[in-house]
């Protein structure tokens, strides 16, 4: 989309700018803010591919399909609901929100209304006397379905059943209205128990043909306008043609494997760790039609260590982990499985980027690099990028693991991959990750003594030519690690 054509930010700034915190970039208006993350993914990826045109939104407000206020006393004893200011345990009224669901603000607004004639008070999370803590809206943009879960320090709830038809009768559009029991000290909105108040206790939506079923404490994507532009990205960069048996990691409700299975995988298997997602997703596949999908409930690492010793072959892998990235024990098992694509999802380029280096310190190779603005005004950024594995003939497996990658800053600063490509580019010579290591290694960057080793012991180790040493020397010069 031309940034040119996007809409600007409105001139009266959100008056909660500094309180909220939540928009970052508000003080840019929205060309601005996609030139801004396009410079931080070409800063924190570029190095393992340009990245494409971030691809923005043409109404970047109101995108938010979940709203979670927490609710309090102010000063005068009136009750306010919002967002916690920075750091503090104060809660700031919001009364209004660009990023949130009009509907749901509305919502809040009621539910403080009903509040004094219900005698229900906002919960003080110092003392942990009082009854409601917080609110959480979720609203499926293309059902029009409507879940309030209200979260409550005690599991008792007074005159539930008048209030539930008080805040029915306000709002038509509510579907299913959930109680859900946090009494523990702990800055986690939810708790662990629930009890359906009214309705079904979910509510659905439709992305990318598929009619999701969303539980109180699944993750689903906030942003449904940019979440069916991200999952058709990594849908396309999959190439599926009918055969590919795909595995789906951190699947959540199984969103990205369904609308794969939609669109030609042949096989889809999910893993995911909440054991209400995997239900959901489940329930899914069923409401979509879809039998050639299953979905299990584990740890994605250690799932993929057995899956890589059991042998099992998958053609594509999509990855979609939380903010705090992957892990070793994934990312080891999935070069082991060696599928031919891997399409990885990240709501945090830094810790993609750590996982890239990886990656491409064992033999994959980053083809596409896409941004995708789900998360207008903050400075949160997604991406979705497509490894495939380089030819494995031409390559020598070194012995790295991400202890060894945590690495002193000489070495740093390039990749085995970009020191390869930048030697093929400069001398035309192919160099192996192992000729670098030895090169590293001649000029003290790398200490340890097994770094080199091959896989096997008994295998002869070759030895870098001359020719090839001085052409890695060169490499490692140009980007300043001697
Ligand atoms: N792909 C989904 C969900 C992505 S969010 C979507 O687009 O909607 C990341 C998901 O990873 C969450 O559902 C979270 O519960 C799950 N998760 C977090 N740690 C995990 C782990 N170690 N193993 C498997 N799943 C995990």
């Amino acid at each position: 989309m031309n940034p040119s054509r996007q809409e600007a930010a409105p001139h009266t700034p959100c008056p909660l700018y500094r309180k909220c915190g939540g928009c970052q970039l508000q003080n840019m208006d929205y060309p601005r803010q996609l030139h801004w993350k396009q410079e931080q993914v070409q800063r924190l990826l570029g190095r393992f591919c340009k990245a494409q045109p971030i691809i923005g939104m043409e109404h970047p407000y109101h995108y938010r399909n979940k709203v979670q206020a927490a609710f309090a006393w102010d000063k005068r004893r009136n009750i306010v609901s919002g967002v916690y200011q920075a750091s503090t345990h104060r809660v700031v009224p919001v009364e209004s929100c660009m990023t949130e669901d009009e509907t749901a603000d509305r919502i809040m607004a009621t539910i403080r209304g009903l509040m004094k004639g219900f005698h229900m008070t906002p919960y003080d999370e110092v003392t942990g006397r009082g009854f409601l803590r917080h609110v959480l809206v979720r609203r499926g943009f293309a059902t029009n379905q409507v879940m309030v879960v209200m979260v409550t320090g005690t599991p008792v709830f007074p005159a539930k059943n008048n209030f539930c038809r008080a805040l029915r009768q306000a709002h038509p559009e509510v579907t299913t209205i959930v109680q859900n029991i946090n009494d523990r000290y702990t800055s986690m909105v939810l708790g662990e128990r629930e009890k359906v108040l009214w309705g079904p206790g979910y509510i659905e939506d439709v992305l990318c043909s598929c009619t999701f079923r969303i539980s109180p404490r699944s993750f689903y994507q906030i942003n449904p306008v940019q979440t069916e532009i991200l999952y058709r990205t990594a849908i396309d960069f999959a190439g599926l043609t009918g055969k590919e048996t795909v595995l789906d990691a951190y699947c959540g409700v199984g969103t990205i494997g369904l609308a794969a299975a939609k669109q030609g995988a042949g096989r889809v298997i999910g893993v995911e760790l909440n054991r209400d997602a995997v239900r959901d997703a489940k329930a899914n596949a069923k409401a979509s039609g879809i039998t050639n999908a299953q979905f299990l409930c584990a740890d994605a690492g250690e799932f993929m260590v057995d899956l890589a010793q059991s042998g099992e072959t998958v053609d594509v892998v999509f990855m979609d982990p939380p903010r705090a990235g992957s892990d070793e024990a994934f990312l080891s098992s999935l070069c082991r499985l060696s599928p031919k694509r891997v399409v990885y999802i990240s709501c945090n380029p830094e810790t993609q980027a750590r996982d890239l280096r990886y990656l491409t310190a064992h033999g994959w190779k980053v083809q596409a690099l896409q941004p995708v603005d789900m998360f207008p005004h903050t400075n949160h950024i997604e991406t979705v990028v497509l490894l495939s594995k380089l030819n494995t003939k031409q390559h020598i497996e070194v012995e790295l693991n991400l202890d060894e990658l945590d690495l002193t800053a000489a070495e740093s600063k390039a990749t085995y991959e970009e020191i390869r490509e930048y030697v093929l580019e400069h001398t035309g010579l192919k160099v192996s990750h192992l000729y670098i290591a030895q090169v590293k290694q001649k000029y003290g960057i790398i200490e340890r003594e097994n770094y080199n080793k091959p896989k096997s012991e008994n295998s002869r180790q070759p030895k870098c030519p001359p020719e090839k040493e001085a052409a890695i020397t060169e490499a490692l010069k140009h980007f300043g690690m001697i």
